[in-house]
């Protein structure tokens, strides 16, 4: 974080007010830096990963800038996809709280033309669109920017990667030419570096080496397993994790319902995140999970993409990303507004190769994940179990439970342990796998390193003892964990009304 207080970067004073009452208590360095330029009514060029402030970095210094009293498109910002538009729309909406009168208008494919059109009609000083939608909206007149001051680009990166490098490009040609630019960009492929070029000549450019910034609060974890038994890895991580929100990263649309039914079937509140979903499910579905209606999202990459929710405390990537720079993205769902996350990869043996790669992008070691050992599981499952037992001793119904047992003890001369056993026979017979009897299985460990080819006897596809090899040990220890008290995952007694209310997830 920089030295700098907002205070002294010379935001108009609504909106420090507003920056004062969200609780931000310093500038982040590209804040710092992209502040002062953007003030002074410079184009702006800033390479920075996610996570690292982006959206006030620009929409502080642009509204400082523009005439809250004119309620024309003043700034427009180009998002790759709906779900940043709506979320830049938000963080608009809360920079400029202290705005006598303010409108900002997303919009976005998908959606239809007329409210649309009637937000514009109405009016709004910042629009933030995917560009297909903004396009549309020029050429049918619909959108004009006679008024505007400003234009934003952010995620480049994405928005080329998405397809949308013209739609930009015919955007920027519509721009008037006093307009001021901001392009931020994670990375610069040579077509992004042409478009600042063309469209933001004389830029200051902020460069935030970000990469290990952007994974400094996370903690990662790779976890090798053979193909057939992630989900079995994936159901035991969920029960020993002291999970508060996860999101869970497959590679295809069809992977997020699939997976999401399974957990489901789990007694997990899980829902899927694609881009399969219209747009109101997608908005409904990151609700759920700020709210706490659903605790994991099944997402692919594209549909998680900006992802803000601080609740999510783990990032399990089930599926590897393509490459390093959407492993990052990925991550970076967690760790959110300066809290700490974990990060679990699963591997299969032919993935491996591709850690090292990993470890260098990201800068930071990935630590061997380890799964408690079935004798601990077995221990932890009796302990939730118990905790949960324990939580109806005080029940209200309890006297008159006791007093209908009793009568039916007596009268089959059974004596209580008797009694307590078949009912709990009973809630195994009605919800296999709520009584821990059983001793789970291992899970067969896959080695985290590529066997070596030339010795002889190696065995090919890696079966041995344990994670060997560039990976410092060490499992999920601290926070829960095996050990870390009576079930890692089952939220304590007490805690919200009864315990074993909540249907306790299946166990693997
Ligand atoms: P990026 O666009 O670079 O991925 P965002 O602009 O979405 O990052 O910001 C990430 C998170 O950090 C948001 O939750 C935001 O509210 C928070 N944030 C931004 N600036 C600050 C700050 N100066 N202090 C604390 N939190 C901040
Ligand atoms: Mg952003």
């Amino acid at each position: 974080m920089s030295e700098l207080s907002f205070a002294e970067l010379g935001l108009d004073p609504a909106v420090l007010e507003a920056v004062t009452a969200v609780g931000y208590e310093k500038p982040s360095p590209i804040q710092a830096q992209s502040i002062p330029a953007l003030l002074a009514g410079n184009h702006l060029l800033g390479v920075a990963q996610t996570g690292t402030g982006k959206t006030a970095a620009f929409a502080l210094p642009l509204l400082s800038r523009i005439d809250a009293s004119v309620t024309e498109p003043q700034i427009l910002v180009l998002a790759p996809t709906r779900e940043l538009a709506i979320q830049v729309a938000e963080a608009f909406t809360t920079y400029a709280s202290k705005f006598r009168q303010f409108h900002v208008l997303p919009i976005y494919g998908g959606q239809d033309f007329y409210p649309q059109i009637k937000g514009l009609r109405r009016g709004a000083q910042v629009i933030v669109g995917t560009p297909g939608r903004m396009l549309d909206h020029l050429r049918k007149g619909t959108l004009k920017l006679d008024s505007l001051k400003a234009l934003v680009l952010d995620e480049a990166d994405e928005m080329l990667r998405m397809g949308f490098i013209d739609d930009v490009e015919a955007i920027l040609a519509k721009t008037p030419d006093n307009c001021q630019r901001a392009l931020f960009s994670a990375t610069m492929p040579p077509q992004i570096k042409k478009v600042a070029q063309t469209y933001l000549r004389n830029a200051t450019e902020v460069k935030i080496e970000s990469e290990t910034r952007t994974v400094e609060r996370i903690s990662q974890f790779v976890l090798p397993v053979y193909a057939e038994r992630k989900l079995d890895a994936l159901t035991r991580i969920l029960e020993v994790e002291p999970i508060d929100a996860a999101i869970i990263f497959v590679r295809t649309k069809a992977e997020t319902t699939m997976l999401a039914e399974k957990l489901s079937a789990r007694g997990h509140a899980v829902a899927p995140l694609s881009g399969d979903l219209n747009q109101r499910q997608r908005e409904q579905t990151v609700e759920d999970l700020k709210r706490g209606k659903k605790d994991i999202i099944i997402a692919t990459d594209v549909a998680a993409r900006g992802l803000d929710v601080s609740r999510i405390t783990h990032v399990i990537n089930y599926d590897v990303p393509y490459d390093t720079e959407a492993y990052i993205h990925r991550v970076g769902r967690t760790g959110r507004a300066g809290r700490t996350g974990k990060a679990i990869l699963l591997v299969t043996p032919r993935e491996r190769s591709w850690l090292k790669t990993l470890e260098r992008a990201t800068n930071s070691p990935m630590e061997a994940y380890e799964l408690p050992s079935p004798t601990d599981l077995k221990k932890m499952r009796e302990q939730q179990f118990e905790s949960q037992l324990l939580g109806f001793a005080e029940d209200k119904k309890l006297a008159k439970a006791m007093s209908l047992l009793d009568e039916i003890a007596e009268r089959n001369e059974m004596d209580m342990a008797m009694v307590a056993g078949a009912l709990a026979c009973w809630m195994e017979a009605a919800q296999p796998g709520s009584l821990p009897l059983e001793q789970p299985e291992a899970l067969p460990v896959v080695s985290a390193t590529p066997p070596r080819r030339d010795r002889k006897g190696g065995r090919p596809g890696g079966f041995k003892n344990g994670p060997k090899g560039g990976f410092k040990k060490g499992g999920p220890k601290g926070r829960g964990g095996p050990g870390g008290g009576p079930g890692g995952r089952g939220k304590p007694p007490g805690k919200g009304g009864k315990p074993a209310g909540k249907r306790p997830p299946r166990q693997a």
